[in-house]
């Protein structure tokens, strides 16, 4: 079959001529091949040559007058067209040993190329040199695996697997990415050579994790590291999460099940990864601070505090950034039964005031999990909060426009404080910045400079300060 539809920038007929002038075949591949026959357009390219993909890409950089980025090492050159980034590569054979990632490299026919693929739905080309323009090379099945949304192996999944175990990762992504099954032998061959994950590092597999969390149904992914026998190596934590303990007939729900209906439904009402990352930790330290009291059943007192804590450690073990990204699920995780107290108490002003100044601009993200949360069987239960949450929106909306509290600094700092009582830092600083804040946030006082000025004066002359006066400033300046 052909397929010339697929090749319609003209960069695809320039390289097949330049193929031809040199002699040498080539064939785009993986990716871009798989993706159109999935309607989702793709501007990356990865070309296969049989023979060398540097002096291919050499030789179209220069009749373009486009600049080469050459990879010496791994035998790689990439050039631009227009948004296009074409790779090119020379067709390879490897083999690897048991004990290391690091592949034998050797020149290669095309079909060999294919083999080292990870799925049969990756290991598709297209031809470019002018005599077979656009035909679908695909020895392996890959069309009909694509038809049947099925991952596979081309080659036995055993030596796939064991020989660069991210696949085992990147077969888990990409069912969760497109929806697919795993081939019952692939599925099979991970279970058993799951340990072999550890030989892989982070970086790698967190590329594909965060990909598993930007899919559709984020749930998918972990549920199937779960039943591998994967999910000890990547998120242990998770693991703990799993199971029910009943005392007295009183049972706590699966964690593990709950923690991946809460992504599922964050991945329904947004595509924030870290958004999504907050979802899937925000029971983390359940286990941890599980504790059962007879009068009240199973208990998880301060989780979200023991929970926030535990994200550092989390994030700089999967090599996650320890930047603001890390600090939002940090928060979030921290923040997230505070919107539920709200639902299940008469909301106060106050109260609303308190969250929107800890969540800041961070308030719409914290209620999209709140609401996401809310996973009870029990459909009065989950109307009746999803009504509460409703009224809890309302009023912040209210309460923000109102006092403009989501990103709320108090109108007398530090240093006001400072220069009129003539004080080095000292705690009595920090004690009236904090009351003419709770001030504020109670209602008390309004989001104003003078009235907060005012209660300062007030809190000054019952801690026996003394305005110094401009003079004796003067004189000190
Ligand atoms: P996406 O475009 O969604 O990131 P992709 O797998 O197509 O996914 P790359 O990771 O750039 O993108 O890989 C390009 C191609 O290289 C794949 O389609 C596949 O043929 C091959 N490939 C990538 N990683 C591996 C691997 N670990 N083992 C074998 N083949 C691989």
């Amino acid at each position: 079959m052909f397929y010339t539809a697929a090749l319609e920038n003209p960069i695809f007929r320039k390289v097949g001529q330049m193929a031809d002038r040199m002699g040498v075949q080539a064939f785009v591949i993986g990716g871009y091949v798989r993706d159109y026959f999935l309607r989702r357009p793709s501007t990356d390219i990865d070309v296969v040559v049989t023979g060398s993909g540097i002096a291919l890409a050499e030789a179209l950089g220069r009749e373009l007058h486009t600049k080469v980025s050459v990879f010496k090492n791994f035998g790689t050159a990439m050039l631009r067209a227009g948004d296009w980034e074409v790779e090119f590569v020379g067709a390879r054979k490897e083999s690897y040993r048991a004990d290391s990632r690091k592949p034998i490299v050797e020149d290669g026919t095309l079909e060999d190329d294919q083999l080292r693929r990870d799925f049969t739905i990756n290991a598709m080309a297209f031809a470019l040199n002018a005599d077979r323009f656009g035909e679908l090379v695909d020895p392996f099945g890959g069309m009909s695996d694509l038809e049947q949304c099925i991952i596979r192996t081309p080659c036995d999944p055993d030596v796939t697997f064991s020989d660069d175990p991210l696949r085992m990762i990147r077969a888990v992504r990409f069912a969760a990415q497109l929806g697919f099954d795993l081939y019952p032998e692939t599925f099979e061959a991970i279970e058993r050579n799951s340990s072999r994950i550890e030989i892989v590092s982070h970086e790698r597999i967190t590329t594909e994790l965060n990909k598993i969390m930007l899919s559709p149904v984020p749930s998918i992914g972990y549920d199937l590291f779960d039943r591998m026998g994967l999910l000890p190596y990547i998120l242990p934590e998770l693991v703990r999460l799993k199971g029910v303990e009943k005392i007295n007939g009183r049972a706590h729900k699966d964690n593990f099940l709950h923690t991946l209906k809460v992504l599922d439904n964050v991945a329904l009402r947004s595509d924030n990864l870290w958004l999504r990352w907050a979802a899937l930790l925000h029971d983390i330290a359940k286990p941890a601070t599980k504790a059962y009291d007879p009068r009240v059943g199973w208990t998880f007192h301060q989780h979200e505090v023991l929970g926030s804590k535990m994200v550092p450690a989390i994030f700089r073990r999967l090599k996650l950034p320890m930047n603001e990204h890390m600090k939002y699920v940090q928060k979030l995780v921290f923040l997230h039964l505070r919107p539920i107290i709200l639902a299940e108490d008469i909301v106060t002003d106050s109260a609303v005031r308190r969250l929107l100044f800890e969540a800041g601009d961070d308030i719409d993200d914290l209620m999209t999990l709140c609401e996401a949360d809310i996973t009870s069987g029990i459909e009065s239960k989950v109307k009746r909060y999803l009504r509460n949450f409703a009224l809890v929106r309302e009023k912040l909306r209210e309460i923000e426009e109102k006092d403009r509290i989501r990103n709320f600094q108090p109108p007398i700092t530090g240093e006001i404080i400072m220069s009129t009582y003539g004080l080095a830092p000292c705690r009595e600083i920090g004690t009236i910045k904090e009351a003419i804040k709770d001030a504020i946030l109670d209602g008390q006082i309004s989001n104003d400079y003078d009235e907060a000025y005012a209660l300062m004066e007030q809190l000054a002359e019952s801690m026996g300060l003394h305005k110094v006066s401009t003079d004796s400033m003067n004189r000190t300046l």
